[in-house]
Protein backbone atom coordinates (compact mmCIF):
# COMPACT_ATOMS: atom_id res chain seq x y z
CA UNK A 1 0.00 0.00 0.00
CA UNK A 2 1.59 3.22 -0.77
CA UNK A 3 1.99 6.29 1.34
CA UNK A 4 -1.29 8.36 0.38
CA UNK A 5 -3.38 5.23 0.75
CA UNK A 6 -2.12 4.79 3.86
CA UNK A 7 -2.67 8.04 5.25
CA UNK A 8 -6.00 7.59 3.90
CA UNK A 9 -7.19 4.40 5.53
CA UNK A 10 -5.67 5.88 9.11
CA UNK A 11 -8.20 8.40 9.09
CA UNK A 12 -10.68 6.48 7.76
CA UNK A 13 -10.37 3.72 10.45
CA UNK A 14 -9.44 7.00 13.09
CA UNK A 15 -13.05 8.56 12.24
CA UNK A 16 -14.77 4.81 11.88
CA UNK A 17 -13.35 4.40 15.98
CA UNK A 18 -13.84 7.41 17.09
CA UNK A 19 -17.45 8.05 15.64
CA UNK A 20 -19.68 7.96 18.84
CA UNK A 21 -16.94 10.22 20.78
CA UNK A 22 -17.36 13.87 21.05
CA UNK A 23 -14.31 16.43 22.35
CA UNK A 24 -14.91 18.35 25.34
CA UNK A 25 -15.79 21.59 24.08
CA UNK A 26 -19.06 23.96 24.29
CA UNK A 27 -19.71 22.77 20.62
CA UNK A 28 -18.72 18.96 21.52
CA UNK A 29 -16.81 18.94 17.83
CA UNK A 30 -15.98 15.61 16.68
CA UNK A 31 -13.71 13.37 18.16
CA UNK A 32 -11.59 13.21 14.44
CA UNK A 33 -10.85 17.13 14.45
CA UNK A 34 -8.40 16.66 17.18
CA UNK A 35 -6.19 13.77 15.75
CA UNK A 36 -6.24 15.50 12.26
CA UNK A 37 -5.32 18.53 13.98
CA UNK A 38 -1.87 16.79 15.10
CA UNK A 39 -0.99 15.61 11.72
CA UNK A 40 -1.66 19.30 10.20
CA UNK A 41 0.21 20.45 13.13
CA UNK A 42 3.18 18.02 11.82
CA UNK A 43 3.16 18.50 8.41
CA UNK A 44 1.64 21.57 7.56
CA UNK A 45 3.51 23.41 10.22
CA UNK A 46 6.45 21.87 11.13
CA UNK A 47 7.62 20.20 8.06
CA UNK A 48 7.62 16.81 9.61
CA UNK A 49 7.12 13.70 6.59
CA UNK A 50 7.75 10.99 8.15
CA UNK A 51 4.85 9.10 7.12
CA UNK A 52 4.69 6.25 10.10
CA UNK A 53 4.43 9.43 12.55
CA UNK A 54 2.02 11.44 10.41
CA UNK A 55 -0.37 7.77 10.65
CA UNK A 56 0.66 7.03 13.89
CA UNK A 57 -0.67 10.85 14.91
CA UNK A 58 -4.24 10.27 13.59
CA UNK A 59 -4.32 7.14 15.07
CA UNK A 60 -2.99 8.25 18.59
CA UNK A 61 -5.87 7.78 20.79
CA UNK A 62 -7.50 4.81 18.89
CA UNK A 63 -6.11 2.93 21.73
CA UNK A 64 -6.30 4.62 25.01
CA UNK A 65 -9.96 6.09 23.65
CA UNK A 66 -11.36 3.15 21.81
CA UNK A 67 -11.74 -0.47 22.21
CA UNK A 68 -8.95 -0.70 19.52
CA UNK A 69 -6.10 -2.85 20.33
CA UNK A 70 -2.10 -2.48 19.28
CA UNK A 71 -2.57 -5.78 17.78
CA UNK A 72 -5.16 -4.32 15.60
CA UNK A 73 -3.11 -1.81 14.48
CA UNK A 74 -0.30 -3.75 13.79
CA UNK A 75 -2.29 -5.92 11.71
CA UNK A 76 -3.51 -3.16 9.68
CA UNK A 77 -0.97 -0.53 9.85
CA UNK A 78 2.26 -2.01 10.39
CA UNK A 79 4.37 -2.72 13.47
CA UNK A 80 5.95 0.71 13.47
CA UNK A 81 3.04 2.56 13.39
CA UNK A 82 1.25 -0.02 15.98
CA UNK A 83 4.73 0.57 18.04
CA UNK A 84 4.44 4.69 18.00
CA UNK A 85 0.91 5.25 19.10
CA UNK A 86 1.53 2.37 22.11
CA UNK A 87 4.36 4.70 23.39
CA UNK A 88 2.02 7.50 23.63
CA UNK A 89 -0.91 5.37 25.36
CA UNK A 90 -1.57 5.92 28.63
CA UNK A 91 -2.44 2.45 30.58
CA UNK A 92 -6.47 3.51 31.71
CA UNK A 93 -6.43 1.35 34.58
CA UNK A 94 -4.38 3.23 36.37
CA UNK A 95 -5.51 6.38 38.45
CA UNK A 96 -5.34 9.98 36.16
CA UNK A 97 -2.78 11.58 38.64
CA UNK A 98 -0.69 8.45 38.47
CA UNK A 99 -1.29 8.43 34.58
CA UNK A 100 0.01 12.42 34.65
CA UNK A 101 2.88 11.13 36.79
CA UNK A 102 4.04 8.85 34.31
CA UNK A 103 3.86 11.06 31.40
CA UNK A 104 6.18 13.08 32.64
CA UNK A 105 8.59 10.18 33.87
CA UNK A 106 8.19 8.74 30.35
CA UNK A 107 8.56 11.29 28.00
CA UNK A 108 12.50 11.40 28.34
CA UNK A 109 12.47 7.88 27.23
CA UNK A 110 10.17 7.54 24.46
CA UNK A 111 11.36 6.95 20.63
CA UNK A 112 12.28 9.95 18.59
CA UNK A 113 8.79 9.24 16.78
CA UNK A 114 6.64 9.33 19.80
CA UNK A 115 8.07 12.56 21.24
CA UNK A 116 7.33 14.25 17.55
CA UNK A 117 3.47 12.92 18.44
CA UNK A 118 3.24 13.78 22.06
CA UNK A 119 4.45 17.14 21.26
CA UNK A 120 1.87 17.50 18.37
CA UNK A 121 -0.84 16.42 21.27
CA UNK A 122 0.39 18.91 23.41
CA UNK A 123 0.37 21.47 21.08
CA UNK A 124 -2.64 20.92 19.90
CA UNK A 125 -3.91 20.54 23.58
CA UNK A 126 -2.81 23.86 24.94
CA UNK A 127 -4.58 25.80 21.77
CA UNK A 128 -7.90 23.41 22.41
CA UNK A 129 -7.49 24.75 25.87
CA UNK A 130 -6.82 28.10 25.05
CA UNK A 131 -9.95 28.71 22.05
CA UNK A 132 -12.14 26.10 22.78
CA UNK A 133 -11.91 24.90 26.36
CA UNK A 134 -13.97 22.31 28.08
CA UNK A 135 -16.68 24.12 29.24
CA UNK A 136 -16.78 23.17 32.95
CA UNK A 137 -13.25 23.76 33.54
CA UNK A 138 -12.26 26.55 35.78
CA UNK A 139 -9.16 29.09 35.43
CA UNK A 140 -7.60 26.85 37.62
CA UNK A 141 -7.46 23.59 36.10
CA UNK A 142 -6.83 25.30 32.55
CA UNK A 143 -3.61 26.96 33.88
CA UNK A 144 -2.59 23.09 35.69
CA UNK A 145 -3.05 21.91 32.30
CA UNK A 146 -0.71 24.38 30.92
CA UNK A 147 2.09 23.29 33.83
CA UNK A 148 1.53 19.59 33.35
CA UNK A 149 1.92 20.07 29.51
CA UNK A 150 5.14 21.74 29.82
CA UNK A 151 6.38 19.46 32.01
CA UNK A 152 5.57 16.59 30.09
CA UNK A 153 7.35 18.76 26.66
CA UNK A 154 10.27 20.13 28.77
CA UNK A 155 11.31 15.70 29.31
CA UNK A 156 11.78 15.71 25.77
CA UNK A 157 13.30 18.58 24.13
CA UNK A 158 16.01 18.25 21.75
CA UNK A 159 13.82 16.54 19.25
CA UNK A 160 12.41 19.00 17.18
CA UNK A 161 13.06 22.54 17.42
CA UNK A 162 10.14 23.65 14.93
CA UNK A 163 7.87 22.07 17.04
CA UNK A 164 9.13 22.65 20.27
CA UNK A 165 9.11 26.29 18.86
CA UNK A 166 5.20 26.05 18.43
CA UNK A 167 4.77 24.31 21.99
CA UNK A 168 6.24 27.39 23.49
CA UNK A 169 4.45 30.31 21.58
CA UNK A 170 0.88 28.32 22.44
CA UNK A 171 2.13 27.82 26.17
CA UNK A 172 3.29 31.16 26.56
CA UNK A 173 -0.48 32.49 26.17
CA UNK A 174 -1.16 30.50 29.51
CA UNK A 175 -4.59 31.47 31.01
ZN1 LIG B 1 -4.55 13.32 21.74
Amino acid sequence: MDDVARLIKAADFAAFKHRRQRRKDAEASPYINHPLALARVLKLEAGVAEMDVLVAAILHDTVEDTETTVEELEREFGHAVAAIVAEVTDDKSLPKPDRKRLQVEHAPHISHQAKLVKLADKICNLRDVLDAPPSHWPMERRRAYFEWAKAVIDGLRGVHPGLEHLFDDAYRLKP
